[in-house]
């Protein structure tokens, strides 16, 4: 099976395969460490995720790259006025960052590309624009693309340019959403800040240089796929572009994946409205980092997210579901032989749940027959008509499930107490819900004695004391369930 991927470039839906037989090369635009990463962008990281996951199951190699953006408009300014150089400023919002893609089991790309260490492929870029006629230098020293250079300008993001300005220019790393101007490639430097002394001048790179130069270090000039979010588009995507194509003369990126901004309560997320929310926040409140990697990837990447609380809660829910349907197979005896039906009924969720994510990632329809999938089976559990061979089946749907989404193992504990400690350190133990607090307190041994006094307890009839162990387990979002092979404990 091959997947079909809307092309943002050819407007339609295309197939994405390696153009060079072997290995799919890919760049997905990184984050600006000036701050903690938002659910936002963890939306954009994710559906990447499960772009590579996806391309993963269907047997092609990735080759992934991310640049992660260390020296831009917002960094000099934070790191200015806090009195540090920006590598000191960065550093630990980069390290936050690695760490909230492992906590949402965000696959590393292959090769991760800081700005700052690049900053030669960029002066070289510059030079050969230069050369080829489609970079200048201005009075005080900064480089500028020539737009008027390049007539392709806009093929990506289909935007009717004819009212542009020859010449006028625009030197702002913030995303400019409507204005196609010369934009700046190299900023002179500026007293008191951050530069580099270089064949073209001392100065440091725009943003858009930075994805050009360092896509085609690892990808070559030119490479399959190229993904963001949807605000890239323009200007930065299109940037990239003609900053490519005017050196090489080749196709940069063949293949354009942008995923829709997501909406909180049906409005823009943002400081001001009082609705924005990074992954750390979410998981001080208590939710599980499962529950928030299901909630964002549930919606297709094309689709408009509104990310709400009771999303979340469902999210948590149908992992509640997952878990304890995999456990109840994976604990259950069974008697030998398949059952017809069920080998069916696994073997057509398995098929609708490949079809789903080939066609355009549509990780919505690629759940629905999961879920279809362990009513089915739960039902047959009840009246005992699941086989040993059925269950073999059906785990071998749910690992192929879960090679993309990731949420049936549970890993929660640590993102949880990672964040924690992380509350800690940065003074914010105020943001911690106090249920969270509550529930972290309880060691596993604390709740191993408490699980073994009730058993006593029940042998010795004494059912009031382990109901009141159970309800206070229940307090403590600790579940007890009993089975024919002894009592087991998890947290919910
Ligand atoms: P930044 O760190 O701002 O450069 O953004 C990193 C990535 O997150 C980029 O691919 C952005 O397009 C993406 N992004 C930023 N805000 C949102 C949002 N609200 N929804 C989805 N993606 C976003
Ligand atoms: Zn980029």
């Amino acid at each position: 099976m091959s997947l079909r991927l809307f092309n943002t470039l050819s407007g339609q839906l295309d197939e994405l395969t390696p153009s060079d037989g072997k290995t799919l090369r890919m760049y997905a635009c990184g984050p600006t460490v000036y701050d903690y990463g938002h659910i936002g962008n963890f939306r954009t990281f994710l559906q990447v995720d499960v772009l590579r996951r996806t391309l993963h199951l269907l047997g092609i190699p990735v080759r992934h790259v991310m640049n992660i953006t260390d020296v831009d408009d917002k960094i000099i300014r934070n790191a200015t006025a806090a009195g540090i150089p920006i590598a000191q400023y960065t550093a630990p919002y980069e390290q936050a960052f690695l760490e909230d893609l492992d906590s949402l089991r965000i696959e590393r790309p292959e090769q991760l590309a800081r700005a700052t260490e690049h900053i030669d492929r960029m002066v070289g870029l510059i030079q050969r624009l230069a050369t080829a006629g489609a970079a200048y230098q201005a009075e005080d020293g900064s480089w500028y693309f020539r737009l008027s250079s390049f007539p392709e300008y806009g093929k990506l993001s289909k935007k009717d340019l004819s009212g542009m300005e020859d010449g006028a220019r625009v030197d702002l790393d913030e995303y400019e959403k409507d204005s196609a101007r010369d934009f700046a490639l190299w900023k002179a430097a500026k007293p008191g800040e951050t530069s580099w002394d270089t064949p073209i001048g001392r100065g440091r790179p725009g943003w858009h240089i930075e994805c050009s130069a360092m896509a085609m270090e690892y990808l070559g000039d030119s490479f399959d796929l190229h993904a963001g979010g949807e605000d890239l588009m323009f200007p930065h995507h299109e940037n990239e572009i003609a900053q490519s194509e005017s050196v090489t003369h080749k196709p940069f990126a063949r293949h354009w994946m942008h995923v829709r901004f997501l909406l909180v309560d049906g409005r823009k997320m943002s400081k001001s409205e009082g609705n924005f929310y990074t992954l750390r926040d979410l998981l001080l409140k208590g939710y599980k980092a499962s529950a928030i990697r299901l909630a964002l990837i549930s919606v297709p990447y094309r689709h408009q997210l509104n990310f709400t609380f009771d999303g979340l809660t469902e999210a948590t829910n149908a992992i509640d579901r997952l878990r304890t349907f995999h456990q109840r197979l994976i604990t259950g005896s069974f008697a030998p032989g398949e059952n017809p039906a069920l080998q069916e009924a696994a073997k057509k969720a398995q098929a609708d749940y490949l079809a789903a994510l080939s066609n355009d990632l549509n990780t919505a329809e690629a759940r629905a027959p999961i879920f279809d999938l362990i009513r089915a089976a739960n039902t047959a559990i009840d009246q005992s008509q699941l086989l040993a061979g059925d269950r073999d089946a059906i785990l071998a749907v749910l690992a192929r499930f879960d090679a993309v989404f990731d949420v049936i193992e549970d890993h929660d504990a640590e993102p949880t107490r990672r964040a924690l400690e992380w509350a800690e350190q940065a003074g914010r133990q105020a943001d911690v819900a106090p249920e969270l607090l509550a529930r972290q307190s309880f060691t596993d041994e604390a709740v191993d004695a408490l699980v073994a006094e009730r058993t006593l307890a029940k042998k010795q009839r004494n059912f009031s004391r382990a109901d009141q162990i159970r309800n206070e387990l229940a307090e403590k979002g600790i579940v007890i369930e009993d089975s024919k092979d002894g009592v087991h404990w998890k947290r919910k």
